[in-house]
């Protein structure tokens, strides 16, 4: 079933994103914890993994895809301290069950 960000995804509900490429996409959580707090989500239909707990071999590499972008994004936003999260199932706090990396900072974007 598609979540809601497979409707960000197809630009079929608003999100402001901040980075895209061929394989992932970055946008402002909806309800910041943090001055910077943003979603990453892989984009190819390969990637797709609804939680941490469901991968397996074939999907293994997508939180390493999903960390190394937003440690480039860092990069270049001359962001230095950061923290990256995901949230495993239900009683884990999940809401959304499309694998997604929060990434939170106390600096603010300038994008
Ligand atoms: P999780 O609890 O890990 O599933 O995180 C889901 C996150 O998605 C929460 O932090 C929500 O605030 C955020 N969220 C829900 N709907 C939207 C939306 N339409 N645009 C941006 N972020 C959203």
């Amino acid at each position: 079933m598609p979540t809601i960000f497979h409707k960000i995804l197809r630009h079929e509900i608003p999100a402001t994103v901040v980075f895209e490429d061929d394989e992932v996409m970055a946008f402002k959580d909806i309800h910041p914890k943090a001055a910077t707090h943003l979603l990453f989500i892989a984009k190819k239909d390969a990637d797709f993994v609804p939680s941490i707990a469901d991968l397996t071999d074939a999907t293994a590499h997508v939180p390493g895809l999903l960390i190394r972008k937003a440690q480039t994004f860092a990069k270049e936003q001359g962001i230095d301290g950061y923290k990256l999260m995901f949230h495993v199932g239900k009683s884990g706090g999940q809401e959304v069950f499309m694998l997604h990396l929060h990434f939170l900072s106390e600096k603010k974007l300038n994008v």
